[in-house]
């Protein structure tokens, strides 16, 4: 009967909500040993300067295989991680990796700029530019190579809390350089360039994806062109295919990054891909 289909769906929206709190409590739970044992890992994504072809920064991306849940995505983990407030600790330890993996190319001949990506409430620490700066100076890696990709909601979020800008401030002046990332995604993105002290914006997948639509190839072409006028350099993400880069070049971004160029990959692989 209705009825009973009713008081159905209701038991079984409430089995699934509980579901689902079981699970992140289960991932929560994992996560802080696997923080503890420091037994979360860093794959490097090139981003290629389309004018030299040359591997010019990669992007540093979290990746967790647990012994007991298994793999857990980036997409399932950081809005847990950032719930919990466990993803200032994932942020430190990525920066860490990150300084000590652009040190290691460098050394080896490579300067390659190294990308990570941040969380706002990682910013609402007050001492976050303060800490990234002395994990500089303990790695021994120059400002210069470090990259920071913030997101549209933190870029919202950042709006309201002046101490967030403040603090981007202190790190662009040391020479650390902000991307928008998901660029055109979100609500705000004029806004943001506006505002924010950023020098790169990062043009999201889902436009890379749709680009076989003319509609799609102006729209894109219009991202790139206000881009440039800022003086932003202009990055295409979620590049597949020869024609995507090829539009994109044409367009005059200035870098691409994506599966066509490679997956992200081990540190050794990307020193292979130099
Ligand atoms: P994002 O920063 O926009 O990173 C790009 C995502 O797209 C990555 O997914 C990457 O593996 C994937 N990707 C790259 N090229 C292609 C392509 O050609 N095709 C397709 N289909 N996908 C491509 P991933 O590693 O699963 O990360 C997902 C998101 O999780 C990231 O999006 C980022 O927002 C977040 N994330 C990852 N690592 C971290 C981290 O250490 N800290 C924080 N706060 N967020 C992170
Ligand atoms: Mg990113
Ligand atoms: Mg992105
Ligand atoms: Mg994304």
């Amino acid at each position: 009967s209705v009825r009973e289909a009713g008081g159905d769906s209701i038991l079984s929206l409430s089995k699934s909500s509980h579901a689902a709190l079981n699970r992140k409590s289960i991932v929560e739970k994992r996560l802080l040993q696997a923080l503890d044992q420091k037994n979360l890992h860093v794959l490097y994504q090139p981003q290629v300067d389309v004018k030299s072809g040359k591997i010019i920064a990669v992007e540093a991306l979290v990746r967790w295989d647990d012994e007991e849940i298994g793999v857990v995505s980036p997409d399932e983990l950081i809005p847990i991680a950032e719930e919990t407030g466990l993803i200032n600790n994932i942020g430190s330890l990525m920066l860490e990796r990150a300084c000590e993996q652009a040190v290691a190319w460098k050394n080896a001949g490579h300067e390659l700029k190294v990308s990570i990506n941040s969380s706002v409430r990682e910013f609402r620490d007050k001492n976050m530019a303060k800490s990234i700066l002395e994990t500089l100076e303990r790695t021994g890696c120059p400002a210069n190579l470090l990259q920071i990709e913030i997101t549209e909601k933190f870029a919202l979020e950042a709006e309201a809390e002046k101490g967030i800008i403040k603090q981007m401030r202190t790190l662009e002046n040391e020479g650390i350089v902000f991307a928008l990332d998901d660029f055109g995604t979100g609500y705000g993105s004029f806004r943001y360039m506006q505002l924010l002290p950023i020098s790169i914006v990062k043009i999201d997948q889902t436009f890379t994806r749709a680009l076989k639509s003319e509609k799609t190839q102006q729209l894109v072409n219009g991202m790139v062109q206000l881009g440039k006028s800022m003086n932003l350099t202009v990055v295409a993400e979620g590049v597949e295919t020869e024609d995507q880069q090829q539009l994109l070049t044409n367009f005059g971004c200035d870098i691409v990054q994506g599966y066509y160029i490679s997956k992200p990959v081990k540190s050794s692989e990307v020193s292979d891909l130099i």
